[in-house]
């Protein structure tokens, strides 16, 4: 009896984890909210976001959190979710912030594979608008708090959801959260969802997990010529298009100055060691020595690795011109840049006027940019990190990174309150669609994700 009934708990055994896994109420729940949320429309012009929020608002109630903790925030069209977990105050601890935006990039359902705003799967993975940016981390954080409820968990500190509704568009819910709520301020570090996570090789083995730890800037401006134009079988010696286009040429020969972080440079130490190769061994002698200047421009050769070495900006935008036999008045071109922390727009402007050289050229900043703060990494943060990632992946290095892009994190930061964005999601590479086409997660990776946050929450509100 004894040898017939081993080898079949042997087979057995890895069989029953996985679909208890899957089966549990805890994971029920995830995707319940997951499929819910993601089949409510959230991008910009629908104005849906307050349909999301009351709905999370109203499964968090139904957990047994109290009516008057849980706080939809209408800041229309958007509307934000505050939710307060009530801890033990003994501690004297300061809260937690918990982040993530209800809201997504707009998707054109003629444009895509399968119908962006219904959670549709294969074998191998979720398809959907917002699978992975962000509505997953807004279903296992919610779900998370659920779980943690209904498991009778205590903290020894507040922990407080607070989701924004307009990240993708304008941040004001975001600016309201960060700037506006002094329950909110009081808090001694945030936690974002939408941002950091392990990256797999192909064959889904983990290199990596990101924490990310700082943001560049996003500013925008517009660079404008005006003339007083005329008929165009009189040109003229100067014209507006020639003038901008010879300050285009020289916007794209200028090359800032490279830039690096003790962050930065450790950054690239990590994933050169893993990566290997000629671009791994490049990394390891930037990290070495940032002033090496051919690893530097080998790096800025590489789309994924030239924003963690400067500044950079880029045309992205053209105008100009009213009719095709007429001189043309106006001329006008938009310059996206993505500052190194440290640089402020002001010197970034400075520096883009010298570069242009000519007093014609008019520039305006067109949006609000925002300069934040790089949060250090914290101790008792990378080590909760750790025991949830080092779980799943026993051996795989952790790495704070600066995110080139943008996200809720940099209000919080320039707040005065430290931000790290930790999603339990371990993506391939290719698998990233995040605002393009068909955007897509792996069944896997939601799944695998269900206990994230729930440990690292235990660590950090003391259990
Ligand atoms: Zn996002």
């Amino acid at each position: 009896m004894r040898t017939l009934v081993l080898p079949l708990l042997v087979i057995l055994l890895p069989a029953l984890a996985v679909s208890a896994d899957r089966s549990s109420e805890h994971a029920r729940k995830t995707l319940e909210i997951y499929r819910t949320i993601i089949e409510v429309d959230t991008s910009k012009h629908t104005g849906n976001t307050p349909e999301v929020a009351k709905y999370l608002a109203d499964e968090l109630i139904a957990a047994g959190f109290p009516a008057e903790d849980v706080e939809v925030v209408m800041k229309p069209p958007f509307a934000a979710l505050i939710a307060r977990y009530r801890g033990n105050l003994g501690s004297g601890k300061k809260p937690i912030l918990l982040l993530g935006h209800m809201d997504v990039v707009e998707a054109n359902p003629e444009d895509w594979e399968r119908p962006p705003f219904e959670l549709t799967q294969d074998d191998t993975y979720f398809y959907a608008r917002g699978a992975i940016d962000n509505k997953f981390g807004i279903a296992q954080l919610t779900s998370t708090f659920i779980r943690l409820k209904k498991e009778g968990f205590v903290p020894d500190r507040d922990l407080i959801i607070a989701f924004s509704g307009d990240e993708e568009s304008g941040m004001t819910t975001t600016r309201m959260l960060a700037n506006e709520r002094p329950d909110l301020a009081e808090a001694e570090f945030a936690l974002n969802s939408d941002a950091g996570g392990g990256a797999l090789d192909k064959n889904g083995n983990a290199i990596t997990y990101r924490i990310q730890a700082a943001e560049k800037t996003y500013a925008t401006w517009e660079l404008a010529f005006t003339n007083p134009g005329g008929h165009s079988s009189r040109p003229r010696k100067d014209n507006a298009i020639y003038d901008l286009s010879n300050a285009i040429r020289k916007i794209e020969s200028h090359r800032f100055p490279v830039r690096w972080s003790d962050m930065t440079r450790e950054y690239f130490r990590v994933t050169g060691r893993n990566l290997g190769g000629e671009l791994g061994e490049t990394m390891i002698r930037f990290a070495d020595d940032p002033e090496d200047r051919a690893a530097a421009e080998r790096l800025a050769s590489e789309p994924s690795y030239v924003g963690t070495t400067r500044t950079t900006c880029v045309v992205t935008m053209l105008q100009a011109g009213h009719a095709e036999n007429a001189l043309p008045q106006s001329a006008s071109a938009t310059v996206n840049c993505r500052i190194f922390p440290g640089v402020s727009v002001a010197e970034t402007e400075a520096t883009l006027r010298s570069v242009v050289a000519n007093p014609a050229a008019k520039w305006t900043l067109l949006t609000d940019a925002v300069e934040s703060p790089v949060s250090e990494l914290r101790e008792d943060v990378s080590a909760a990190v750790a025991k949830a990632v080092h779980g799943r992946y026993p051996d795989v290095p952790i790495v704070a990174y600066m995110e080139s892009g943008g996200t809720d994190g940099m209000h919080f930061r320039r707040a005065g309150i430290p931000t790290w964005a930790i999603s339990g999601a371990f993506m391939n590479p290719d698998d990233m669609y995040a605002h393009g086409l068909n955007e897509r997660v792996p069944i896997k990776t939601f799944y695998d994700a269900l206990d994230h946050w729930s440990i690292i929450l235990r660590e950090l509100a003391g259990d």
